[in-house]
């Protein structure tokens, strides 16, 4: 899986780093998980203790430029960064900021419209849809 993103990379032209290895490591580790660079960069330093949290912040703006990571950013949270291959979505409440895992298949019927109706192909990888939860909506 880390040589796959690894190939990836060297594809789009980039080196691929210690830093960079080190990140997406921790990444794939992570699983459907989303971290922040402070995050990152504290489980990075577990096996690389000399690895600075500047060179992290470069390392996932490299990442993300050569398209294998998503940054996330939820509502007055750090952004957070997965995998661009783990496509899925949020529900996200506006009152709590309680989050909601969304499968790719719940855009299923939304995607068929836009294509019938539009002709658009719509592609998300990250899509946040915001409103209130169960408990705060009080039903
Ligand atoms: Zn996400
Ligand atoms: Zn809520």
């Amino acid at each position: 899986m880390v040589e796959d993103l690894l190939d990836e990379l060297r594809r789009s032209g980039q080196r691929a780093t210690t830093a960079r290895r080190a990140v997406l490591e921790v990444l794939v580790a992570a699983g459907d998980g989303h971290l922040s660079a402070d995050e990152l960069t504290r489980r990075v330093r577990a096996d690389h203790p000399a690895i600075h949290l500047s060179t992290i912040y470069r390392t996932l703006e490299a990442l993300a430029e050569a398209g294998l990571l998503t940054p996330a950013p939820f509502a007055d949270q750090p952004t957070t960064y997965h995998l661009r291959a783990d496509v899925h979505h949020h529900a996200v409440c506006t009152d709590c900021g309680a989050t909601i895992n969304l499968p790719p298949s719940v855009l299923a019927s939304l995607r068929r419209s836009l294509l019938a109706d539009h002709g658009f192909h719509a592609d998300p990888h990250h899509l946040t849809i915001t409103g209130r939860c169960r408990s705060c909506s009080g039903a």
